[in-house]
């Protein structure tokens, strides 16, 4: 943790702005969790307060009131936002030199690395603009590629305008002058062509007039209304008329904007950039790869992204530039993957088919098929020094924990430490019960116990570790893995924090791995003093598009199949209107034996908020729904003790029905409940909603998911709608990332998302096909030595450093 050392440094220096930034970055990439920096990022702050290394302008954005760690998560993202972009705000007359882009540090030189501030027509206001949206060198601008094309070709006559359509027209115009229309300044003309004569308006806009001289020809785009029964432009789009077009009549390019920054003049610098400087922008594809794909050149292709000649040229030069993008990601992963399996060896973790047998067959069940395929897979793994690096990808209730549990094992089995880390108190808490379970424990209360399986020739020890242990027994379990006494420890983050160490680490696990970022997997794995295999876990379906990216440096296996018997939990979307019938259905359900969650609405502000609304809603459920049942509440604010013990009577059926926030989301596994309930549900995710929904149906009665909405917008109402149409974990994350996006998927960014400008991470094929590629060019040259690979390299590692920085 790079940057989580300056906060535990002996008397460390203030923090500045660049570590700052840092943290905050990587605080964005773990999804809020205030897991960037050791101690918290309260602490961090109040740190980098003290020191002199703040402009006046970000300063007093540091100071929370009720500080970081009470905000929820949509507060923080929106506050690390805000802070993020006070830093990357110019200067204001301070002395603090702003960060030197790492491209013009790189090359002095190359033409591209120019600021923009070096073109014709770009002030400091404008060139300030642009840095909002990420464009600070040539190079940037010339990337800057437009969301769309506006077809503003074809040019018609006046009298074949219809009205409420866009199109073009080229006229000479009649007379322009100034007017005030409405309440403002605007312009007001007349124009015609040799069919016909219109009027044109532009309100806000006088100084239009001005530049429209009686009988210039002009091209005017745009859609037509009626007014007074005539055909009439309302602000279209226009361009002096020449035989080299920019604005209007052409493929005219739509680019994102920002306050202050119109269309045409972005237009007009890129344009410009182009023109300039599209020749120096350097061919990576080799010639044999280009024409195989009939691919332009590098230059052309960027002209061409901005400016098409043609649609057909215009999607030639996308999909040049898309598979550009995608074979650098692939590169990049590929070359990433090579150099940890090269790194250093791992230990050879053969599993002793004695063990493995009595470790399957003291299980209550046998493994289903996909089970033991992945199990397999990852024994093979393990039995060989080049260290595993396997995504274990399984829908909620697919059972990885005792595939997990059969990995530790072999650990064991060969004298190795394992290690298996869970994102929340509760889940690591029941990974501990498995294994307790599974293991068969002697029992012995403390944080640390030993299991004794019969296939086994000792003890099994085991230790817990979370942030809720007494000092004292934090210490013990320190003691127990730094010694090697403890062969596997379960726990949260608690065991990447300082003073852990396992020397003898052989297997490092992360479960529901999306919840942590790259670096905090890895450093799980740097507590052990050598090399180790390593599994990653997860639950939320990742489309194919995505894990080959995302994970394109894990072998992935998938438990493609659930434990026989379970029921598809039926799921029903009710209006508000219903809710005393969802009510009444949880009622029978009681009386039957099952038991119930309800999860409360999310309140957006904070966690301490949503504490009390969870409560409230607790007890008007408790006094006048089933004033006759026996509830119990879980939130986020209780204390670990409180929330073990409301998981405990809800596990032992001491309480009927579990009313909680969304911390139930993740993990728990209680079969007797069959109905699942969630108010609000049009306020959560598709993921979310998915995993609450796999907290029923893990037994053998069938189970229910009821969502209840009290006025879900038009995105919410397709979410609840594929939620109650399809149960498959897959289709829902294709789903959502189709109607999120990518920068959004799983509602939070995900650690690694590359930044791609103009790929689309759900075309599989393009995907593939760059993988394909990629794998071809890495056989032929696995370091890309060649000369001809030289600009590729550099691109892919360009990549590397751009999706993956938090991983050094
Ligand atoms: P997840 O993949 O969501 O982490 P778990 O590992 O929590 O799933 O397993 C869910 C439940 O399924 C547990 O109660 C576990 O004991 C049970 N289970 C796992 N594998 C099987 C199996 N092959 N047959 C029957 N039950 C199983
Ligand atoms: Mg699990």
């Amino acid at each position: 943790m790079a940057s989580a050392s300056g906060a535990s440094r002996r008397s460390p220096p203030a923090p500045g702005e660049p570590e700052l930034r840092k943290v905050l970055e990587l605080e964005r990439a773990k999804g809020y969790a205030d897991s960037a920096v050791v101690g918290g990022l309260d602490r961090f702050l109040a740190a980098a307060l003290k020191g002199g290394g703040l402009r006046p302008a970000v300063r007093p954005k540091l100071r929370l009131p009720r500080g970081y760690r009470s905000l929820d998560v949509s507060a923080r993202e929106r506050w690390v936002h805000d802070v993020l972009q006070a830093l990357d705000a110019p200067e204001d007359g301070a002395r603090q030199p702003a960060p030197v882009p790492r491209e013009a540090s790189r090359a002095a030189g190359d033409p591209l690395d120019q600021p923009i501030r070096t073109q014709r027509g770009v002030s400091a206001t404008l060139e300030a603009r642009f840095e909002r949206l990420g464009v600070r060198t040539v190079r940037d601008l010339l990337s800057f590629f437009p969301r769309r094309h506006n077809d503003y070709a074809s040019i018609v006559k006046i009298r074949d305008l219809r009205v409420g359509q866009e199109q073009v027209v080229k006229v000479r115009v009649w007379s322009a002058a100034e007017r005030v229309i409405g309440r403002r300044k605007g312009t007001d003309a007349t124009v015609g062509d040799d069919s016909g004569m219109m009027r044109v308006v532009w309100f806000n806009q006088p100084y239009v007039a001005r530049q429209l001289r009686p009988n210039t020809e002009v091209v005017l785009a745009g859609k037509v209304s009626l007014y007074h029964g005539r055909p009439t432009f309302e602000n279209p789009e226009w361009e002096l008329w020449s035989d080299d077009l920019t604005h209007v009549g052409r493929l005219a390019p739509v680019y994102p904007l920002t306050e202050g920054l119109s269309g045409r003049t972005v237009r007009r610098l890129v344009r410009d950039a182009l023109e300039r400087f599209a020749r120096f922008v350097p061919e990576t594809l080799p010639e044999e790869l280009r024409e195989r794909y009939g691919f332009p050149d590098a230059p052309e292709a960027i002209r061409q992204a901005h400016f098409p000649e043609s649609l057909e040229a215009l999607d030639r030069a996308r999909r040049r530039l898309a598979f550009e993008e995608l074979l650098s990601i692939q590169l990049a992963v590929l070359m990433r993957r090579k150099a940890f399996q090269e790194s250093a060896p791992a230990p050879r973790l053969a599993m002793p088919p004695r063990v493995l047998e009595g470790f399957l067959s003291s299980l209550p069940y046998a493994l289903t098929q996909a089970q033991r395929r992945c199990l397999d897979a990852i024994l093979r793994d393990m039995d060989a020094d080049r260290p595993m690096s396997r995504l274990l990808e399984g829908d909620v209730g697919s059972g990885k924990t005792v595939v997990a549990t059969g990995a530790l094992l072999a650990a064991v089995a060969n004298g190795f430490q394992g290690a298996m880390m869970a994102p929340t108190e509760i889940l690591a808490a029941q990974h501990l019960r498995t294994l307790r379970s599974v293991l068969r424990a002697d029992g012995g209360e403390g944080p640390v116990f030993t299991a004794t399986p019969a296939y086994l020739d000792r003890p099994v020890t085991i230790a817990y570790l979370a942030g809720s242990l007494t000092p004292s027994d934090r210490r013990r379990v320190h003691e127990a893995a730094a010694s090697g006494e403890a062969d596997i420890v379960v726990g949260t983050h608690a065991l990447i924090q300082e003073g852990v160490t396992l020397p003898r680490l052989g297997l490092a696990i992360v479960d529901e791995q999306h919840r942590f970022g790259v670096m905090q997997r890895a450093a799980l794995r740097d507590r052990g003093s050598r090399a180790a295999h390593m599994l990653v876990m997860t639950a939320t379906p990742i489309p194919r598009t995505l894990a080959l990216t995302l994970y394109g440096d894990l072998d992935v296996s998938v438990i493609d199949e659930l434990p026989p018997g379970r029921q598809p939990v039926r799921t029903e979307w009710k209006p508000p209107e219903r809710r005393q019938e969802a009510y009444d259905f949880v009622r029978r359900q009681v009386a039957n034996g099952r038991q119930a969650f309800i999860i409360c609405p999310l309140v957006e502000e904070s966690e301490a908020l949503q504490a009390r609304a969870a409560t409230a809603e607790f007890e008007r459920l408790r006094r006048e729904v089933f004033p006759d049942l026996r509830l119990a509440l879980l939130h986020g604010r209780m204390s670990a003790r409180e929330k073990d013990e409301a998981m405990r009577r809800f596990r032992d059926h001491e309480a009927d029905i579990l009313v909680s926030t969304a911390v139930v989301e993740v993990g728990i596994d209680v079969p007797n409940a069959t109905v699942m309930l969630v108010e609000g549900a049009d306020r959560f995710g598709l993921a979310q909603l998915h995993q609450f929904r796999g907290r029923v149906g893990r037994g053998s009665e069938a189970s229910y998911c009821i969502l209840l909405a009290d006025d879900p917008s038009e995105e919410a109402r397709e979410r609840l709608r594929i939620m109650a149409s399809t149960s498959s974990g897959f289709e829902l994350a294709e789903a959502d990332l189709r109607l999120r996006g990518p920068g959004e998927f799983f509602g939070t960014r995900q650690a690694g998302m590359p930044d791609l400008r103009v790929a689309n991470l759900l075309d599989v094929r393009a995907i593939e096909i760059a993988r394909e590629e990629a794998m071809r060019l890495l056989d032929a040259d696995p370091e890309l030595t060649r000369p001809e690979h030289a600009r590729l390299r550099e691109q892919a590692l360009r990549m590397m450093e751009r999706t993956i920085d938090e991983a050094h």
